[in-house]
């Protein structure tokens, strides 16, 4: 098993090695493959939230192939949406003497202890997709821009109300829903969107009947379809018995089939009530169909093959001492540091563009959409 600690040994000999070589006069040019950044059957874990939840099935299943065509070993566990879970999976990963970590953590602020006991065995780790807080020891982040996701979302229900470009007036009802409030990444999406929608709002072109628009009052705890779903019902019961929802802002697509079931049960989409805006975010096969027959509207697509390259070539430079590419060492303080970060940029999907962005860009088939 090889750690940094271990590599770090091992160029140190080669380094004396390479003395006692010179000194003989000999040249020690080749090296081993220590030197030139080999792998040498290190070992990576990978710590997912969830399989409930389809990206993150993805995200695993690249990752592991990221790392192994760069020759390493991989250990990938999924903590079921539970942090205590994660913690004792990961602490197990460190006992068994992995190399690296890649996290993507349920809640953000439980992994301090465990990512001591990394720091402790020398173990490097990558915050992945969501920013671990609260703790010195994150090497790295790979993740999207994800204020621009939230912005996504907002722009494409100004645009489709069509108060962007003036063509219709408001004022038009809109509700608002976050995803978890222990996942950082909801804050950025959160206020990416209302840095769009807030304008419109303070203008009374946009309406939010239920009077819920603090980010305290609309997250959905583990981003649940089921917990949305019910929040839904109860706005539609409480604040719009008398009106009509025109969008609703939705983080998520597991999020927004719950808000969709809510609309149908409520007789949305037929008849006089036509289908809110519903946006979304990570194109799952489900929600792609659901645009396609025209119940959600828009999703926001993150290309996962390329966060699965990022967060490994981040392994790849931290076991060999040297420094990945980030493009964003200001934005992802964790309250202990300011972790450097690579962010990939995110697209706005819908009805007019799912074949360019998903199926011409091989994500899907267009079978695995029929
Ligand atoms: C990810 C999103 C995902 C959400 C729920 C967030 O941290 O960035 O892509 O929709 O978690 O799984």
């Amino acid at each position: 098993m090889r750690n940094r600690r271990a590599a770090l040994a091992a160029i140190a000999s080669a380094a004396s090695l390479a003395l006692t070589l010179t000194a003989c006069g000999q040249s020690s040019e080749g090296g081993s493959e220590e030197d030139k950044g080999g792998s040498d059957g290190a070992t990576i874990g990978i710590a997912m939230p969830t399989k409930s939840s389809e990206r993150w099935i993805s995200d695993g299943a690249n990752v592991e192939k990221e790392l192994k065509a760069k020759g390493y070993e991989t250990k990938l566990v999924y903590g079921e949406d539970d942090p205590d879970q994660q913690v004792s999976q990961i602490e197990n990963m460190i006992t068994q003497g992995v190399d690296a970590l890649v996290i993507a953590a349920i809640d953000n602020k439980s992994l301090g202890n465990v990512l001591q006991q990394a720091k402790d065995a020398d173990i490097p780790v990558i915050s992945y997709d969501r920013l671990i807080l609260g703790t010195e020891n994150v090497d790295y982040y790979a993740s999207f821009d994800n204020s621009k996701v939230g912005e996504l979302q907002g722009t494409y229900i100004v645009e489709k109300l069509g108060l962007k470009d003036g063509s219709k007036k408001g004022p038009f009802n809109i509700e608002l829903f976050a995803g978890s409030n222990d996942d950082n990444n909801t804050k950025y999406f959160f206020n990416g969107a209302m840095s769009v929608l807030k304008p419109y709002m303070d203008k009374g072109d946009l309406v939010v009947r239920s009077k819920q628009t603090d980010l305290n009052q609309v997250t959905t705890l583990r981003w649940d379809g089921g917990t949305a779903q019910k929040r839904m019902d109860d706005l539609l019961t409480s604040s719009y018995r008398s009106a009509r929802v025109d969008a609703v802002l939705s983080p998520y697509d597991g999020i927004s089939i719950g808000i969709l079931s809510a609309l149908k049960s409520d007789g949305y989409g037929s008849g006089s009530k036509p289908m809110p805006v519903v946006t979304g975010q990570d194109a799952e096969v489900a929600s792609v169909k659901s645009i396609i027959a025209g119940q959600q509207t828009q999703t926001v697509f993150k290309d996962l093959r390329e966060l699965a390259k990022v967060a490994s070539n981040m392994v790849e430079a931290s076991l060999n001492d040297k420094k990945p590419e980030v493009n964003d060492t200001k934005s992802y303080d964790n309250g202990a540091k300011v972790v450097p970060a690579y962010l990939l940029q995110p697209v706005s999907v819908d009805k007019s563009n799912y074949e360019k962005v998903l199926v011409d860009g091989g994500t899907y088939s267009a079978d695995d959409l029929k």
